[in-house]
């Protein structure tokens, strides 16, 4: 099927309130003749719902996120057979507002990774081009959106990983600030800095979506209700970037250009300094490692998932080897570093945060490439993939909303660029307003 008729169903989803399940056999039918690994597990017992606020949409489900009596994989073959016994919260929200979930969507081991290339179940090819990966972990979910599966992904991002994919695949991707929607039933790998987060090719849907799942949840005590901070949405922060084996010319000269187009909307452009991004990035690298190391220790095969009969043979066969990289950096700058490498990343955080308090007392918002290099092919052999998160990490770091959009195309590959911002913690519904105002 094409990809223009599946967009076309899914419009007709919303005005045809009579035909949805005519028009879901179609999307299942789809998905069933798809050779891209986007889909896990396929709700083929998916019932079309009327007259409640959300019935018009149909989601996908990352499937590191719990769904009741269906199987979690996690992309790890270490939990290829456990089936979880509740919904998480914000999934359960969205249910009891009418939403149609079509499937659970593939991504990296434990969604850790920055490709789509660590999954158990398989690498994911991005539906633009096929000889592309689509970029990780929410891998599947952004190509269930690209490929018109479904309205609305529901994925997972800790340094980007729901607005990676979102930018390779041409689509919105957007992190919530931290604690706004409820982490139960989502399997973190390191809790501080995941946030469930939001894929679509629409604004508004984002905003519904978004809407329903957040609030206070007595379930994750990081959760809570807040208000709504709003910013004025003049002056825009912007950054001067130098080309280097962590950002390409490419991108630069794009950024600059929307920077331009920016400068024509009448927006006040203000430069912006954030010292270096390489440390940066380390820093989130040892933080969230130190977390991975301590939170994925709980999965050894012996209690729930695959069991080969003992711990070590289940953990040494049963991972791969980005996880296996993480949790033995964890333990290191947690166990034996004499040179204090958890200890300075923290303090970069705590630097990080700083600067931004400052930067948005002068900016409303901070716009950003989205990833400073462009997608990889399957199979492409790269030193630099951890960079890709050099942008996006920043705002999971310092707990503030993230929108990221395309605008731009690479010249070789011809797939699509994007464009970040990131706008004060709890602004998160201004950000998505005012992204109407500065689309291309
Ligand atoms: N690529 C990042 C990492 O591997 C981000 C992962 C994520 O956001 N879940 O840590």
């Amino acid at each position: 099927m094409e990809t223009h008729s599946k967009t076309k169903l899914l419009e007709t989803y919303i005005l045809q309130p009579e035909n949805r399940s005519l028009i879901i056999t179609s999307i299942l039918e789809a998905i069933e003749n798809d050779n891209n690994n986007v889909f896990s597990y396929v709700n083929l017992a998916i019932e079309p719902k009327t007259n409640l606020n959300l019935s018009h949409l149909i989601v996908s489900i990352k499937d590191n996120i719990s769904l009741k009596d269906i199987p979690l994989t996690a992309g790890t073959n270490i939990l290829q057979s456990m089936i979880i016994p509740y919904t998480a919260t914000a999934i359960k929200k969205l249910e009891d507002e009418g939403i149609s979930i079509i499937g659970k969507t593939n991504l990296d081991e434990f969604a850790i990774g920055t490709l789509g290339d660590t999954s158990a179940n398989g690498i994911v090819l991005n539906p633009l081009n096929s000889d592309y990966m689509v970029g990780g972990s929410s891998s599947g979910a952004a190509a269930s959106v690209a490929s018109d599966y479904c309205h609305v992904a529901i994925a997972s991002d800790t340094g980007g990983s729901a607005r990676i994919p979102a930018a390779m695949t041409g689509v919105l991707g957007f992190k919530p600030s931290y604690g706004s929607v409820s982490r139960y039933g989502l399997l973190s790998f390191s809790p501080s800095y995941d946030q469930i987060s939001f894929i679509s090719k629409n604004i508004d849907h984002i905003k519904e979506t978004y809407l329903t799942c957040r609030g206070e949840d007595i379930e994750d005590m990081t959760s809570a209700n807040h208000e709504d901070v709003s910013f004025r949405g003049h002056t825009i922060g912007v950054l001067k970037l130098k080309p280097s084996a962590s950002i390409s010319q490419e991108v630069i000269d794009n950024y600059n250009c929307y920077i331009d187009y920016l400068m024509e909307l009448g927006f006040m452009i203000s430069e912006m300094d954030i010292p270096n991004y390489e440390e940066i990035i380390a820093a989130y690298q040892v933080l969230t490692s130190a977390e991975a190391a301590s939170n994925l220790s709980r999965f050894t095969g012996l209690n729930y998932g695959t069991n080969l009969g003992d711990l070590q043979k289940n953990r040494s066969s049963l991972l791969g080897y980005m996880v296996k990289d993480r949790i033995i950096l964890g333990n290191y700058v947690l166990n034996f570093d004499d040179s204090q490498m958890l200890l300075k990343a923290e303090t970069t955080k705590h630097i990080l945060k700083a600067k931004f308090d400052k930067i948005f007392a002068e900016v409303d918002v901070l716009i950003t490439p989205t990833t400073p290099l462009q997608p990889l092919m399957v199979n492409e052999i790269s030193d630099n993939s951890h960079f890709f998160d050099l942008f996006t990490c920043i705002a999971n770091l310092i707990g503030a909303p993230s929108l990221v959009f395309p605008y731009g195309k690479y010249h070789t590959s011809n797939l699509p660029m994007s464009i970040q911002i990131i706008s004060p913690r709890f602004s998160d519904l201004c950000l998505l307003d005012f992204y109407k105002e500065i689309k291309y």
